[in-house]
């Protein structure tokens, strides 16, 4: 025995042949970021660190004799960091990502100080109506084609899941059109596509309110639950959208039929939105602007996920800020999100990061977990995505900074060099 062998014998050591295989193996970098749910620095900082994948899954992370004492690398592929980091793929869990055309006019509009309703007067196509019109007139290859090209920029920003909300639609032949669209997508690009049905997105013009929910309730949430078009069901309760009452209903509806919950509430009013959350257990409550700290608790202790977009707040330059700070400090647990939709154009993830950083006083690990890890638990898939630990799916995006603080303070450097999903190299960028 020599120390070298640390106290084992040649007998007791594995060899290499009795390690599992690995495929491939990420090698060079900077620092990986497991982002491991139990890593006291929230983002499993190792420096120097290796990835070894066995197909789709991560076999091993750690220092490079950590991984070779773990996995058999000798006839891994080389995906090289090139001195930069790695980290999971970003999930983005709460985007709006089928529409058609954009609302530019409107927001130039209100940047130029014009009113909502000179912009409407002018016939400029203004919020969730105004969109609604533009994907009725929409052709379903023009809805495809459109959403594609912003899942490309997101795969190059380094987003490897992401969710997608109908809404646009409101009715049943419109949402479940989006709803198809969605599933072509999954099916036919490299980003993993959680859906989302959001009927209960607004109310459609001509139509009396409470047909509309009948038809939610009885047409909409049993139609798309029977073809299996989405996982989520999910209702705008706010004051001006859908009540506290309405929106238990269409909750409640989803439940039966074995979609589960979200809500978007607390945006832009205070009418007990969350305190439905907490009762109904919702795998995610998004926006919480005027949510009290007493509502977050119990937020908090139903299991409920946070959902922050800091984008959001700039694009409409709220007023009252989502209160993550608070939030954070309060154990809940928290994600990061785009909101990428018509009123907040984004497919970058690390602006999200930035913009948590500098004004909702994020830590930068606090950040780049909740835009992985975070944004995996408000889809409930915390399980297989959103860290770098054995099991789990090899989504893997690669930048080219020195450390994951970077991320927060570069601000345009936005651009993943290499991103794998399940193991695949699916983007790789330019040199610089
Ligand atoms: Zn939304």
């Amino acid at each position: 025995m020599t120390p070298a062998d640390g106290g084992m014998t040649a007998m007791d050591r594995p060899s290499p042949a009795a390690l599992p295989r690995a495929t491939a193996v990420v090698t060079g970098a900077a620092q990986v970021l497991t982002c491991a749910e139990g890593a006291p620095d929230l983002v499993g900082c190792i420096a120097g660190g290796v990835v070894a994948l066995a197909g789709d899954r991560v076999l091993a992370v750690g220092t490079p004799q950590d991984v070779a004492r773990r996995a058999d690398l000798a006839a891994a592929r080389v995906v090289p960091a090139r001195g930069g980091i790695v980290l999971p793929g970003f999930v983005d869990s709460h985007t709006h990502l089928v529409f058609a055309g954009s609302r530019v006019a409107e927001y130039s509009g209100r940047l130029r100080g014009e009113s909502a309703a000179s912009l409407r007067a002018r016939g400029v196509p203004s919020g969730i109506r105004g969109t609604a019109r533009l994907v009725r007139a929409a052709s379903r290859a023009q809805l495809e084609d459109e959403a594609r090209e912003r899942l490309v920029h997101m795969l190059a920003c380094g987003t490897t899941t992401v969710e997608a909300k109908s809404g646009y639609g409101l009715s049943t032949a419109e949402e479940i059109r989006i709803l198809e669209v969605q599933a072509a997508l999954a099916d036919s690009q490299p980003l993993r596509i959680v859906s989302t049905l959001l009927a209960a997105h607004e109310f459609p013009e001509g139509v009396p309110r409470d047909e509309y929910l009948r038809e939610i309730v009885e047409d909409i949430v049993p139609e798309v639950a029977r073809q299996r078009l989405a996982v989520f069901n999910d209702v705008y309760c706010d004051d001006g959208y859908y009540t506290v009452a309405e929106s238990r209903r269409v909750l409640e509806a989803g439940l039966r039929h074995g979609l589960q919950a979200k809500i978007h509430t607390d945006a832009y009013s205070h009418i007990g939105g969350a305190a439905l959350a907490a009762e109904l257990r919702v795998v995610s409550a998004d926006h919480l602007n005027h949510t009290t700290e007493a509502e977050l608790a119990a937020l908090r202790d139903a299991g409920v996920t946070g959902v922050v977009m800091p984008a959001l707040d700039f694009a409409v330059a709220h007023t009252k800020p989502t209160p993550a700070r608070t939030m954070l400090d309060l154990g809940l647990p928290v994600a990061l999100a785009t909101d990428m939709c018509p009123g907040c154009w984004l497919e970058a993830m690390s602006f999200v990061i930035q913009l948590a950083c500098r004004h909702y006083a994020f830590k930068p690990e606090e950040a780049l977990r909740a835009a992985t890890l975070g944004g995996a638990r408000a889809l409930g898939l915390q399980a297989s995505i959103g860290s770098l630990e054995p099991g789990k799916q090899a989504d893997i995006a690669i930048f080219d900074l020195p450390s994951y603080e970077d991320l927060a303070y570069r601000f345009g450097r936005v651009r993943a060099r290499t991103v794998l999903r399940a193991g695949a190299v699916v983007h790789e960028g330019a040199a610089p």
